[in-house]
């Protein structure tokens, strides 16, 4: 399996091509006894059939959803483990760094005004964003750890934000704080993307926003299968918490012991569903998925992490620059959301007139390099 792994780790590509991903997978197939096959599919067939079969439009990717739900030992392999976890360790610094923030900010909470805590607020945010630039997708699976401290380079990477609604996020959260009665929740949902260091600076975020009471319960959407390249799945999620709550840095270990301690209690919430992994963009969710489109609406803001987001949000559609993200939603509302990305393919809406036609004129691969990010919101204020 390491091997495997390895060679499709080093065949790269922009992202994991069904085709050559699972060369090696009817050499792994073959290993598996026929009986536990046939043991598996049968208790598998009747979800299947009722469930999931009439979401999936490819065959090719209900092959590979089937094969993972139900093939031991593959529903238990991620052929990019090893990739999401060098990318934990080798981030290390940056780790250590973030998490010594938060707890020295934990305990200055208290005393810090209100637009001191905006200021905490919107440093959160910006390296939540830019923890989406460590994306094994852009490298096909190469080191894309983040080793320098990247609270050091925020102030230089403002200019590169195009779309900027973090005003509005503060807005809303911190008007459900003041206006909140005893024992009401805020909640604020996170649909993740990458493991590794992105998932780190999720979780401080969410962090963050329970101890300044900004929320009450944060809930967390990965995917059921191992995903392009290095999407978070719960093992991958669990496997964090335990790796962070288990350092020798005692900073780094008292944030792995909150954090295991709100999924105890209940105060952060992981879901999955097989929704994110089916080809369906965003606005056919109400129809397809309605149990998710519920559990959505639910949340008083929803934050949506990363390219793959954006485009399934937008419906991944040949839109204008200047085409309102509200109208590019096309139907998809379930309560106020905010795309946190970089951009890492071409699709972008809710720029300024001009804007996307002065950045083509000077870098043509603006749109796919990651060097740039939004934080574009959706939603009555
Ligand atoms: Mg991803």
């Amino acid at each position: 399996m390491k091997q495997l792994s390895r060679e499709i780790n080093t065949k790269g590509g922009r992202y994991a091509i069904a085709d050559r991903t699972f060369d090696n997978a009817p050499q792994v197939l073959k290993k598996i006894p026929k009986e536990e096959f046939q043991k598996y599919f049968e208790q598998w067939q009747h979800p299947w059939n009722k469930g999931v079969a009439p979401k999936v439009i490819d065959w090719k990717e209900a092959a590979i959803i089937w094969m993972y739900k139900c093939c031991p030992p593959i529903d238990d392999f991620d052929v990019f483990r090893e990739s999401k976890e060098q990318n934990f360790f080798e981030s290390q610094e940056s780790i250590i760094a973030l998490c010594t923030h938060l707890q020295e900010l934990m305990k200055t909470i208290e005393d810090l005004d209100e637009n001191q805590l905006k200021h905490e607020f919107f440093k959160l945010l910006q390296i939540s964003l830019w923890g989406n630039k460590c994306d094994l997708s852009l490298t096909g699976g190469e080191n894309s750890s983040q080793k320098t401290n990247i609270m050091n380079y925020l102030e230089d990477l403002k200019p590169f934000i195009l779309v900027n609604d973090m005003e509005h996020l503060w807005s809303l959260l911190s008007n459900c704080k003041k206006t909140r009665e005893k024992e009401s929740i805020t909640r604020v949902d996170i649909v993740l993307d990458n493991s590794g260091f992105e998932l780190i600076t999720d979780l401080i975020l969410a962090d963050f926003l329970l101890f300044s009471n900004l929320a009450t319960e944060i809930h967390f959407y990965g995917k059921t299968i191992p995903w392009f390249v290095s999407d978070t799945t719960i093992h991958d999620f669990n496997w964090l918490i335990d790796e962070v709550k288990h350092s020798n840095h005692k900073w780094v270990s008292k944030c792995g012991a909150d954090w295991e301690n709100y999924v105890k209690t209940g105060r952060w919430v992981y879901h999955d569903h097989i929704f994110w992994t089916l080809p369906h963009e965003f606005c056919a969710m109400s129809q397809v998925a309605p149990d998710l489109y519920a559990e959505l609406q639910k949340a008083h803001l929803i934050l949506f992490k990363g390219d793959l987001n954006y485009r399934k949000l937008t419906g991944d559609r040949k839109w204008e620059f200047t085409v309102p993200f509200h109208q590019a939603l096309t139907g998809f509302h379930p309560a106020p959301l905010c795309s946190i990305r970089t951009l890492k393919a071409e699709i972008q809406v809710g720029l300024q007139p001009g804007q996307g036609e002065q950045l083509a004129a000077s870098e043509p691969n603006w749109l796919t390099t990651g060097k740039y990010g939004i934080f574009q919101f959706d939603g009555p204020l």
